[in-house]
């Protein structure tokens, strides 16, 4: 699910691995192979395969988010190959959001869960930012005053 600001995430609402990232399995010629969402999201906006190697860079470090554009001014998602400027542009944090947090280093438990809470309210509601942010901020869900 796209947000509707440039800027805004894309949530991928597909399955959701133990490390809290999404997966999909493809047939390829050795068989069934397991696809991590925000690389074959970038492979497909560049159209170019990456290197198993290469890391990719998560500029809203939200792990469900598959943003990922041809131009990598503003695509969330970019390899790791490029240039210094744009790593530079990444850890510096300036191309963040007002959905950026730093998911990435939460508990692995932890974020899987913030992963499943935000795939469950794009699901149940669509494109809603404060339902959003409350997921991804960790508001206990089973409050139903909250909404
Ligand atoms: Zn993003």
């Amino acid at each position: 699910m796209k947000g509707p600001e440039p800027d805004d995430g894309w949530f991928w609402t597909g399955a959701i691995s133990d490390d809290g990232y999404g997966r999909f399995w493809v047939k390829r010629d050795a068989g069934q192979q397991s696809v991590r969402p925000q690389r074959y999201a970038i492979e497909l906006a560049t159209g170019q395969v990456l290197a198993a190697s290469t890391p990719l860079l998560h500029s809203c470090d939200i792990p469900i988010c598959v943003h990922a554009d041809a131009d990598l001014q503003p695509s969330h998602v970019v390899p790791g190959t490029h240039p210094e400027n744009m790593l530079d542009r990444f850890q510096r944090g300036r191309y963040r959001n007002r959905y950026t947090l730093r998911l990435g280093v939460l508990p692995r438990p932890v974020r899987v869960q913030r992963s499943l809470d935000l795939r469950a309210v794009i699901l149940d509601h669509g494109w809603h930012p404060e339902l959003i942010s409350a997921a991804l901020l960790g508001v206990e869900f089973s409050h139903p005053r909250l909404f």
